[in-house]
C-alpha cells in the first residue's frame, strides 16, 4: 500500500485544522468528485475554505494532508461537532464516476482503514459513515452499493471472517423466474438454453412512457449489479426497472463487452450471474 504524506504548512492550520484532537475513530466520505487523491489533498490545503479531512484514497494508493492528531472540517456538524473535532476524515476518490476507478479506491480505502484499526487499536465499531454525524447522504455511493458491504471489505481486510459465500446465483435465479413468472424452468443450477430462452421471453428493459416492471426478478437483477459494484440508485433494490437500473445495466453491459441497450436478456443474465 502506498501512502504519501503531503505537508499542510502551519500557517493554514488556522484554517484548516485549528484544534488538537485525540482521534476517536474513522469517518468515512465520498468526493463526489473525479479528482485523483493528490489534487483532493492539494486542492484542500491550497485553498482557504474551512473545510478539510485528513486523507484521501484513490485507484492506487492514499494520500494524506493533515495530521491525525488535529480536528478537519468534514462532517457539517460545528465547531464542536463530535465528527469535526474527534474523527480522522477519509475521502474515497471517483465517486461520481463510480466504475472501476471506483472500486480499486474504495478496495484500497478499506485496506487503510483496516491498517489505521490495527494501528489505533479499535475494532470495526469505530468506522463510521459522514451520515451519522449530520445526516449528509456520504459516502454516496458506497452507502447505495451497500455499507455493510463495505465494512465486511475492511473486517476481510482485518482478516475477520464474514460470512462464506455459498451462494448459487443461477439456482436463486431459477427459482426466482418460477415464483415471478410460473415458467416452469429446471432449478438445476445450470444456465442451459431453456434458462437463456426464459431470460429472453422476460427480459427486462425501461422506456420512457411505458409501465415500469416491478418484482422479485427486478430485485434479483438489482442485487447482482450492486453486488458487482454498478449503483442502482439511492433506493437500492428497490423492486423497480427504473432509469437508474437500466443505467447500471448499460455500465455493466459496457464493461463487459454486450450490447449496450439496458436490456436484461439472457447474454446479460448469463454474465450477472457469474
Ligand atoms: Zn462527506
Amino acid at each position: 500500500m502506498q501512502i504519501t504524506n503531503v505537508k499542510c504548512p502551519t500557517s493554514k492550520y488556522s484554517i484548516k485544522c485549528p484544534y488538537t484532537m485525540k482521534p476517536q475513530g474513522i469517518a468515512v466520505h465520498n468526493t463526489a468528485n473525479n479528482a485523483s487523491a493528490m489534487s483532493e489533498i492539494s486542492y484542500m490545503i491550497g485553498n482557504s475554505n474551512k473545510v478539510s479531512f485528513h486523507a484521501a484514497a484513490d485507484d492506487y494508493r492514499i494520500v494524506t494532508g493533515i495530521p491525525f492528531d488535529r480536528n478537519t472540517w468534514h462532517c457539517g456538524d460545528g465547531t464542536n461537532g463530535k465528527g469535526n473535532r474527534n474523527y480522522i476524515a477519509i475521502e474515497i476518490c471517483y465517486s461520481k464516476s463510480g466504475g472501476e476507478k471506483f472500486t480499486k479506491a474504495e478496495k484500497l480505502a478499506a485496506k487503510y482503514i483496516a491498517y489505521l484499526l490495527k494501528q489505533y487499536g479499535w475494532g470495526i465499531d469505530k468506522v463510521k459513515k459522514h451520515q451519522d454525524f449530520n445526516g449528509k447522504y456520504c459516502p454516496h455511493r458506497t452507502l447505495d452499493l451497500g455499507w455493510q458491504r463495505f465494512l465486511n471489505m475492511i473486517k476481510a481486510e482485518l482478516g475477520e471472517t464474514t460470512k462464506p459465500n455459498t451462494e448459487k446465483p443461477t439456482l436463486e435465479w431459477q427459482k426466482t423466474m418460477n415464483k415471478v413468472y410460473n415458467c416452469g424452468l429446471e432449478e438445476d443450477n445450470s444456465f442451459g438454453p431453456d434458462s437463456e430462452a426464459k431470460a429472453d421471453k422476460y427480459y427486462l428493459y425501461y422506456e420512457k412512457g411505458k409501465k415500469v416492471i416491478v418484482n422479485d426478478h427486478v430485485k434479483f437483477i438489482q442485487n447482482r449489479l450492486i453486488t458487482k459494484g454498478y449503483s442502482c440508485g439511492s433506493k437500492g433494490a428497490d423492486r423497480s426497472y427504473g432509469p437508474d437500473t437500466r443505467d447500471a445495466t448499460k455500465a455493466f453491459q459496457k464493461a463487459n463487452g454486450l450490447k449496450v441497450d439496458g436490456w436484461v436478456g439472457a447474454k446479460t443474465t448469463k454474465l450477472l450471474l457469474k
